[in-house]
Formats: structure tokens, sequence, C-alpha cells
């Protein structure tokens, strides 16, 4: 996905807007993933409060504004978003076995195209973007997908970067899982 009308909570961006001179592991990597983390579960445990006790830092994390009040309609969403996803790790054994976040990895806007290309008919009918697709974000029934502009709301943030939507997909498993007629991999 290469703009916020290509529907998607997970990335299939043109390729190299995060160039791979970033994809060599770093530890530095961790931290910031650890720090969500931990927000996270905190969030979790206080309901969604902790989205808006620090509302201007969520705003920055999914929004990259930290103008909340342009955003914080939308914070219950995250929430929601947060308690589908543990609740499915928990309970969804292939859920969890394709889940995977690259906690040493430098963030992504898009695939890594050493693993990955795009089929040749959806590139013959679509190009290299989405193309309004949205096969993915309904196949985790994801709570993000903005109706007014058809796209995701958080595409492009720390957060949407820095685990799952930006690298995705990762490989094949991924792939058959999430139903995407557009990757192919073979690993
Ligand atoms: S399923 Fe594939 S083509 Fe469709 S939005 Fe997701 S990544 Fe894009």
């Amino acid at each position: 996905m290469s703009n916020r009308n290509d529907v998607s909570s997970f990335s299939s961006g043109s390729p190299g807007q995060l160039s791979e001179r970033h994809e060599e592991s770093s530890i530095s990597h961790l931290f910031p993933r650890l720090g969500f983390i931990s927000l996270y579960v905190l969030n979790l445990l206080t309901l969604g409060l902790l989205s808006y006790l620090l509302a201007p830092f969520t705003s920055l994390l999914f929004f990259d504004d930290p103008r909340f009040w342009r955003h914080w309609h939308k914070f219950h969403k995250l929430t929601l978003r947060s308690m589908h996803h543990t609740l499915a790790l928990l309970r969804q054994s292939e859920y969890s076995q394709v889940f995977h976040v690259p906690w040493l990895k430098a963030p992504r806007m898009s695939p890594d195209r050493t693993r990955l290309r795009v089929r040749p008919e959806w590139l013959r009918l679509h190009g290299e973007h989405c193309d309004g697709c949205t096969t993915c974000c309904e196949r985790i029934d994801c709570t993000l997908i903005d109706p007014d502009v058809k796209g995701c709301m958080v595409y492009g943030s720390f957060f949407w970067k820095y685990f799952t939507c930006g690298p995705f997909p990762e490989n094949r498993r991924q792939i058959d899982y999430y139903g995407c007629e557009k990757w192919q991999s073979d690993v």
C-alpha cells in the first residue's frame, strides 16, 4: 500500500520507501518495541484509560500527530483492536503461529523485496498497489479501517512501521493465512 486509500492496515507498499539499507538487525530497534508493548499491556489493564491519559503520546504513536484532539474519537478503536488481537493470540493457534513481530529489524513501509514479489497477474491488473483491496484487514476484523477515507487510519505511524503492518507479508505462510492475492514468496 502506498497511500491511505488502499484499505489495509497491513502494508503492501511501493518498494524501497524505507530502503533495504535499514534491513540489518540491531538491538536499537528492540527498545522502542518493548516500550510500546509495555504501554500496550498497561492500556489493556486499564481498559483503554491509559490511551486517554497519555493522549498526545497515543496520538503521536498511532497518528504521527501529537494534536490528540484531532484523533481521540478513534482511541477506543485502538483499544478494541488490542483486545481483539490479544484474545486471538491466546485462543487461535493458527493466528498466533502466523503472527510475527520483527523485534530487531528496522521499521518498514513495505515488504522485503528480497523475499517477496508481486504476482504478475496482480501487477498487470493493479500495478504495485493494493488498489482498494481489504482482504488482509478483513481477515482479522481490523477495527482500524477508516470508513471515511476508505483506508487504514494508522497508516505510516510508529505502530504501523514497527510492528506487523509495515513489513507485511513476511512469508508464504502469512500470504496464505491472510488470503493475499498480490504477493508471492518462496520462503
Ligand atoms: S490482502 Fe494483499 S493486496 Fe489485499 S490489502 Fe492486504 S496486502 Fe494488499
